[in-house]
């Protein structure tokens, strides 16, 4: 422990667990783990499988029950008594993470701190899928979003309005209303637009359900799942579409000139 006198506050990590697999944590994030005297972590997603890195000893907190100012006071004091604290988020902390409002406490505290990232639940889907999210010719752009619940998502951002660009796109945080998610994405690709619902991705029980805009939320109800999932519609996870330049021989680039 670096708790030597006149020794600043330790700096928290934040660090992406990955979406379930611990094989999918970084190898940084994996070390930060071992080395960590104090681990708060998000445990409605966070797999306790994570935790297997965890030295023996090590302070556990589960910040599934736990205010935005116990969590923080967890990791102040620790990191001022020269602590090494991780601050395990799902995925990637960047995204539907809640971590800016720790950071804000952390900055107020003059706690030094920094990201991990992590691989988010969004490609861990992706991968399952066998599917690239940006196709030449189809979309080379990709949405993370969610429908609006609890939080608020601002008026220009609603599944219709982002469903005219025909991008791919990833609804996190939704499931449980795949109906209206649908109706919503309805307005703005056609019907027979490619979608997937992927629950669990990289666990033990991932299941990977297939379809369009038009049968997705029966057969998400018939497999009856209505948690952890993420969505993606698009035409880019649908199949066939043009190949891209970037391996094409007859195309040149900065790594390749013909
Ligand atoms: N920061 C996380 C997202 C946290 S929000 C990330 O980058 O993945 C929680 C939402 O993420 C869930 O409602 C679900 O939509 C999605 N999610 C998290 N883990 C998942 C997994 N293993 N498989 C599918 N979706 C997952």
């Amino acid at each position: 422990m670096n708790r030597s006198a006149g020794a600043g506050p330790s700096t928290v990590y934040f660090v992406g667990a990955g979406p379930g697999d611990p094989d999918l944590i970084t190898v940084k994030g994996r070390r930060l783990i071992e080395e960590a005297d104090v681990v708060v972590y998000a445990g409605s997603l966070v797999r306790e499988k994570a935790l297997v890195y965890c030295k023996e000893g090590v302070e556990l907190h589960n910040s599934a029950s736990m205010h935005l100012d116990e969590i923080t006071e967890v990791m102040v004091s620790a990191s001022r008594a020269g602590r090494k604290v991780v601050r395990l988020h799902a995925g990637d902390p960047s995204l539907y993470g809640a971590v800016r409002e720790q950071a804000d406490i952390l900055e107020k505290e003059s706690i030094p701190y920094e990201m991990v990232p992590g691989v988010s639940s969004a490609f861990a889907s992706a991968a399952a899928l066998k599917r690239e999210l940006t196709r030449p010719g189809v979309t080379q752009t990709v949405i993370f979003t969610r429908i609006e619940g609890k939080t608020p998502v601002p008026e220009k951002e609603s599944l219709a309005s982002l469903a005219a660009h025909n991008a791919t796109i990833c609804v996190f945080l939704s499931i449980g209303m795949i109906e209206r998610v649908v109706e919503e994405l309805s307005k703005g690709y056609p019907p027979s637009t490619p979608a997937a619902v992927v629950y669990r991705a990289t666990w033990e029980d991932e299941l990977v359900i297939t379809g369009t805009l038009e049968d997705i939320a029966a057969k998400v109800k018939e497999a009856g799942i209505s948690r952890q999932a993420m969505i993606i519609a698009g035409r880019a996870i649908g199949e066939g579409s043009e190949a891209s330049r970037l391996y094409d021989k007859g195309f040149s680039h900065g790594f390749r000139n013909r």
